[in-house]
């Protein structure tokens, strides 16, 4: 069974966040749990983790539908070590939010070397840094994304995902999200029939489908190999629709949210509608 749904508005409350769900049939949704544009927000209150708690209950999602994702500004591959300790503080609060509203996962975008240390290097950081914030929290796993490699990004080869995981401590706690548009404009052609099956077979070699948590379901507007991260609506961009029936009729992406990013929240009921048709009987 998939579970398909968007990133929706937390705006005004992180207790909306399930009710907008809803209103767009979704089975699966992403959140800020704050405001993703700060490096630190109000603490949650005690009305906003009992609304939430109750409109989960109320909309009919459990916390393994949820995937939240945390702030754009955070890099816990970041070479200065002053900025590294920012980031790591905001990461911490932001798994300590999940761990507050009840979820059980937080996904967030690797890190960034910023031309002033190795691939690796970063890497290794990163690695640290998750390291210290599961030591910190109980319950809420680390989900990676793979990136598009854009700038100095890593996260872009399924290799740099594994290497990850294998200097994490506690590995019942680490997962990774793929997206389709970073997947196909990192240069793994999932677009073809031929791409598709080679990248996930390369895929569960490297890292394992065991780790993976969820989906980010987004078209392209940037080609194959370009490195550049720029989401489309679902069947407007690069991708064409095959690869989403392919992947609206894997098992292998049962049961875990599968959440669109596009960039019109107009069209999200649409999208989730026309997604669930291209299910086969
Ligand atoms: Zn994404
Ligand atoms: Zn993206």
């Amino acid at each position: 069974m998939k579970y398909v749904g968007a990133h929706v508005s937390a705006s005004g409350g992180v207790e909306n966040a399930p009710v907008n769900a809803a209103e767009i049939g979704a089975k699966a949704f992403a959140l800020f749990t704050k405001n993703q544009k700060q490096w630190f927000s109000n603490p949650l209150t005690d009305d906003n983790v009992r609304l939430f708690r109750e409109n989960m209950v109320k909309c009919g999602y459990k916390s393994w539908q949820v995937m939240p994702h945390d702030s754009y500004l955070i890099n816990l591959g970041n070479p200065v070590p002053e900025n590294l300790k920012k980031s790591r503080n905001s990461f911490l609060d932001e798994m300590k939010r999940c761990e507050l509203l009840g979820l059980e996962m937080l996904n967030f975008h690797p890190g960034s070397h910023l031309k002033q240390i190795s691939e690796e290097e970063c890497l290794d950081i990163i690695a640290e840094s998750i390291n210290i914030a599961l030591s910190k929290t109980k319950g809420v796993t680390a989900v990676i994304e793979n990136t598009a490699g854009q700038g100095s990004n890593v996260g872009y080869r399924f290799g740099h995902l594994r290497y990850i995981i294998d200097r994490i401590e506690d590995q019942s706690r680490i997962g990774v999200c793929l997206d389709t548009c970073h997947t196909y404009t990192s240069g793994y052609d999932i677009k073809t029939e031929e791409g598709y099956v080679k990248t996930f077979d390369e895929f569960e070699k490297i890292v394992g489908f065991r780790y993976l948590k969820g989906l980010h379901l987004n078209d392209s507007k940037k080609e194959l190999g370009s490195r550049v991260d720029r989401h489309d609506s679902i069947g407007k961009g690069l991708l064409g629709a095959d690869v989403f029936k392919r992947i609206m009729n894997d098992p292998r992406f049962d049961n875990m949210p599968i959440i669109l990013e596009t960039p019109d929240d107009s069209l999200w009921a649409e999208e989730i509608r026309w997604l669930y048709n291209l299910v086969e009987a």
